[in-house]
């Protein structure tokens, strides 16, 4: 495959080439309250999305048509959108798929464009998501952030620099897991598999957090896991 990025229209399409899965419309009785000033909300429709996800189910990678459910607060009248768990913001390719395409890139021996090919992503994309998540976090916070939310967990091995591709993406991405797994071990529910997926997913639902490839914060503060053990909510 070509290492040459396809124009943006043809590199939106790779993903027609996936199962198409259409999830059925969900959504609460009513929308929670507006999270700017507190006052009621109400439904305003939906918005129709197509992310890649990488479902529950080991090594599938599925494009899924999925509606959003749209609220407005009825005192700011600020309209905002509502994401099912494990649906991470402003994301096509879904953070579980970003995080096994970086393990490839950073860990494996492939070509990067075989492993970037098997989500239907360009190696663009697959180097600029490596480049994201090595400069998301430092690896040494987030094991020490692990320790803290679950005291029990054990130390954990981060790769040795020689063996990877890109050491500090392979770093931060065992440093997410620890974390990953430790929310996991205290309860907080997730439904993401990857520690990339349950750490920023967590952010989101807990704190409004997105971390865009392209906008956002683009550094991720383990000062978050302050304060003791997360709530389960
Ligand atoms: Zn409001």
């Amino acid at each position: 495959m070509s290492d040459v990025l396809p124009g943006g229209a043809d590199r939106k399409r790779l993903s027609v080439l996936l199962p198409l899965v259409v999830q059925p419309r969900r959504r609460d009785a009513r929308p929670p309250p507006c999270r700017w000033c507190g006052a009621a909300s109400w439904w305003n429709g939906w918005r129709e999305t197509f992310p890649v996800v990488a479902p529950a189910v080991a090594s599938v990678v599925e494009r899924w048509q999925l509606a959003l459910p749209l609220g407005k607060c009825s005192c700011c009248h600020r309209a905002f959108t509502c994401y099912p768990p494990g649906v991470y913001p402003r994301r096509h390719y879904q953070l579980d798929v970003v995080a096994e395409v970086v393990a490839g890139v950073a860990l494996g021996s492939e070509p990067i464009a075989h492993i970037a090919a098997t989500v239907t992503a360009s190696s663009t994309s697959a180097r600029r998501w490596t480049a994201w998540v090595a400069a998301l976090a430092r690896a040494g916070e987030l094991v020490a952030a692990a320790a803290q939310v679950d005291p029990s967990v054990a130390t954990v091995a981060l790769p040795s620099p020689s063996v990877a591709r890109h050491p500090r993406a392979a770093a931060v991405l065992a440093g997410l897991e620890a974390l990953g797994t430790a929310l996991v071990r205290v309860g907080v529910a997730a439904v993401e598999r990857t520690g990339l997926g349950r750490v920023l997913g967590w952010q989101h639902r807990r704190h409004g957090d997105v971390y865009g490839v392209v906008r956002g914060p683009r550094s991720f503060s383990s000062a978050m896991a302050h304060g003791g053990r997360p709530t389960t909510t």
